[in-house]
This record gives C-alpha cells, sequence and structure tokens, in this order.
C-alpha cells in the first residue's frame, strides 16, 4: 500500500513538473512570438531610403487646418494695416478759426449727428480765388478737408497746370457737414448753414468765386437756370464776382469734355490777374 501512495505521489509530482514546464514554454515562445511581432513591425531605415518620406507618409494632424492661400495672407495683411489717421485741418487765421469753433459746435441741423467730421473748408486766407462746392463727400466727411477725392484732385492738377497751388486758393462747401449717402442738401439745411459761408467769404474777401456745378452756382447766383447755360462767364451776385462752372465729378462721369472746365478755370485765373492762356 505504500508502495503504491509513493507512485501515486511520484506520478504526481512528475506530471505537476511537467505541466509547469510546458506552461513556462508556452510563455516563453509567446514572449518569443511577441518579441517577434513587435521587431517584424518596426521598419528598419535603410540607409539609402531618405527618412524625411517617413514624415511624408505620416498624416500630420495639421494638414486638416486649412492652411490660408497666399492670397487670403495679403488679404489678412492688408486688414490688419492700421487705418490712416486723418486730422482734419483748423484755420490759422484768428476770425475763420473763431467762425470754424462756432462751425464745430453747430447744431443748427441734423447734418453734425450723422457725419464724421465737420468740413469747415481750408487754404489761404488771403486767397484772391475761393472754389464753392456743394457739400462734402464721403472723402471730405472722413479726412474733414474738402474736395480730396477724385473730382477735388481733377480740379486741382488743371490749376497746377497753370500755376496755381491748392494752398493759394481757399476751398469750401455751400453745407459744412456731409448729407447722409450724398443726398441733396434741404432747404432748411442750406438756410441753417450758408451764413457761415458768407462770413468766410466776408473774412477771406477773395477777388472771384468760382461755383462748381448747378448746386451752388444756381444757389450763388440766385437762379434756376442751368449750370450748361450760365458757365464760363464772370457775373455779379450778393457774395461777389462769380465763375460759374462744371463740377469736376461730371467730367469724371463722361457727362462733358475736361476742355470746357479747363477753360473756365484759365478765364478765372485771367480775371485776377493771372497771365496764362489756354494750353493744349
Ligand atoms: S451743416 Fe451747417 S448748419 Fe448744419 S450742423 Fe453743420 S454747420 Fe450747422
Amino acid at each position: 500500500m505504500n508502495n503504491i501512495k509513493k507512485l501515486i505521489q511520484q506520478q504526481f509530482t512528475n506530471e505537476h513538473v511537467s505541466s509547469i514546464n510546458t506552461t513556462q514554454n508556452n510563455i516563453q515562445n509567446t514572449d518569443q512570438s511577441v518579441s517577434s511581432t513587435n521587431t517584424d513591425n518596426i521598419e528598419t531605415p535603410s540607409p539609402e531610403k531618405n527618412t524625411d518620406n517617413t514624415e511624408d507618409e505620416v498624416e500630420d494632424p495639421m494638414d486638416n487646418i486649412k492652411k490660408p492661400s497666399t492670397k487670403d495672407t495679403k488679404a489678412k495683411a492688408k486688414t490688419q494695416e492700421p487705418a490712416p489717421v486723418f486730422i482734419p485741418p483748423v484755420p490759422t487765421d484768428p476770425q475763420l478759426l473763431e467762425l470754424h469753433n462756432t462751425c464745430l459746435t453747430c447744431k443748427s441741423c441734423e447734418l453734425c449727428d450723422s457725419a464724421l467730421n465737420l468740413v469747415f473748408g481750408d487754404g489761404n486766407p488771403k486767397a484772391q480765388l475761393m472754389v464753392i462746392g456743394e457739400a462734402p463727400g464721403a472723402d471730405e466727411d472722413e479726412q474733414g478737408r474738402p474736395f480730396v477725392g477724385r473730382a477735388g484732385q481733377l480740379l486741382i492738377k488743371l490749376l497746377n497746370k497753370y500755376g496755381v497751388q491748392r494752398e493759394d486758393i481757399f476751398i469750401a462747401n455751400i453745407l459744412k457737414h456731409r448729407p447722409p449717402n450724398n443726398r441733396n442738401p434741404l432747404s432748411s439745411e442750406i438756410s441753417a448753414c450758408t451764413p457761415f459761408l458768407r462770413k468766410q467769404i466776408e473774412i477771406i474777401q477773395p477777388k472771384l468765386l468760382i461755383t462748381l456745378g448747378n448746386f451752388s452756382s444756381q444757389y450763388i447766383l440766385e437762379t434756376k437756370t442751368g449750370i450748361t447755360k450760365i458757365r464760363g462767364v464772370v457775373q455779379e451776385s450778393s457774395y461777389g464776382m462769380v465763375m460759374p462752372t462744371l463740377h469736376p465729378s461730371a467730367i469724371i462721369r463722361g457727362a462733358y469734355p475736361v476742355d470746357l472746365l479747363e477753360k473756365d478755370v484759365v478765364t478765372a485765373l485771367q480775371y485776377i490777374g493771372y497771365d496764362v492762356t489756354l494750353e493744349d
């Protein structure tokens, strides 16, 4: 009986050891398998292969972010440019300065509520020639200066051609604040604002006024006749002597040839004593 027990114990011990060995072998094999698998999956770059391409093959999360085109970048750079800062001119002449300051605080009509700046007018306080337009436009409103847009540039270019600089003349408008969307001035606005223009003319005492276009010409000359019929001739008015002519914006629109405006400018300069003749 004892022999049987010993035999069973011996058998159990042998089987147990065998089982442990088998398990250890399996674990070892598994480790080797895992080890082999991991190693196989890592691609060892060959010396000839350009490893930079590896990066190309890997999806870059940044690729999912839309890269701005050159155009977008330029547009962004453009929008990031600081907006120009305009400082409206302030008269140096004491009388004009006092009038300017009165206009700055004027609330006689509603235009001061919608306009960005007062466009009082600027130039030589002792100018022989004073140019009068209708009302400030968008550029003028933004800068607080009259006739800085394309129409004004055309007029100044013509004057420059005959030796007159912007600083030599005085430029103003019937209205000192811009009407919304460049609409025509209302009669109530004209009544409220023109005393300032009259006062400006009294202070500057120009030899001649040049009125531009229908609106200012008809107002100053107190007529309803159209500009094409009254332009080109120096005439008397309650504001002084006047040369009515076409508005430069009508020339830019192509409504009239620039020759007509140039002819009137030369006539005006001759009237105030400039020795100029119409050039080709
Ligand atoms: S437009 Fe003339 S009247 Fe009207 S608020 Fe301006 S300055 Fe005064």
